[in-house]
């Protein structure tokens, strides 16, 4: 199987670049963060502070978390329930950067996500991909772009979900998980030593042409 790990912080364009990729290699695209984000929005519905480990762990008992790809895209499963649409607003950003710090939600991913890439040949894009989940990938990037242009795409995104909410508050409250993912003790959202800085701040097509050198040199293409 090949891998190719994309780890950076927030609004970095690390699912619009994997998604791309993902299409033009015939890859699956594995969005870890829609995972966290699906615990984080079950501590949300059940009203469960996201960094009470003992609640959080007893919740994640009750908590049934399956992902599968249908059409090669990915749909994430809460006990039975397909709630990707429902999982990217600013609130369950929150909780799912708070929970993502404690050992049993990292611990209750690991497999799921190593699975994945067990199966299917995949771009991964997360925090930790390349430093703790996929360490052999084949290829590691570590994406990122001016603050600026990641909470404007950050904003738009949300925006265009019909979520009201001011570019300042997600500035504020991109910055403060920025700062908790890759200050926290347990894999943090730092590049991994054999990574590949990837910048996205100037136009995509520029940003694919070079993580595709990157892989088909990689691929023996
Ligand atoms: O990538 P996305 O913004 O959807 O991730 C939501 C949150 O999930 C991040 O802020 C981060 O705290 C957490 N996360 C993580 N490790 C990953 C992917 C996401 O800790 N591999």
């Amino acid at each position: 199987m090949f891998s190719i790990a994309i780890d950076g912080p927030s609004g970095a364009g690390k699912s619009t670049v994997a998604d791309i990729l993902a299409e033009e290699y015939g890859f699956v695209h594995v969005d870890t963060g829609a995972m966290y984000r699906t615990i984080g929005l079950y501590l949300l519905r059940n009203q469960i502070d996201p960094s009470d480990e003992n609640a959080v762990s007893k919740a994640l008992c009750n908590l049934d978390l399956n992902v599968e790809y249908i059409d090669k895209k990915q749909h994430v499963y809460l006990n039975g329930e397909d709630v990707t649409p429902f999982i990217r607003t600013n609130e369950v950003s929150t909780y799912a950067s708070k929970s993502s710090a404690l050992k049993p939600v990292r611990d209750y991913l690991l497999d799921a996500q190593r699975n994945v890439a067990k199966k299917y040949n995949v771009i991964m894009d997360g925090r930790d991909i390349g430093t703790v989940i996929l360490p052999h990938a084949n290829v590691k990037f570590f994406m990122n772009a001016s603050t600026e242009s990641r909470a404007h795409r950050r904003h738009k995104e949300l925006l265009e979900k019909g979520e009201s909410i001011t570019f300042e508050k997600v500035l504020s409250s991109m910055l403060e998980r920025d700062k908790n993912d890759s200050s926290r003790k347990i894999a943090p959202a730092i590049p991994a030593e054999d990574s590949i800085p990837l910048d996205n701040s100037g136009p995509i097509e520029e940003t694919i042409a070079f993580a595709k050198n990157v892989i088909n040199e990689r691929l023996g293409k």
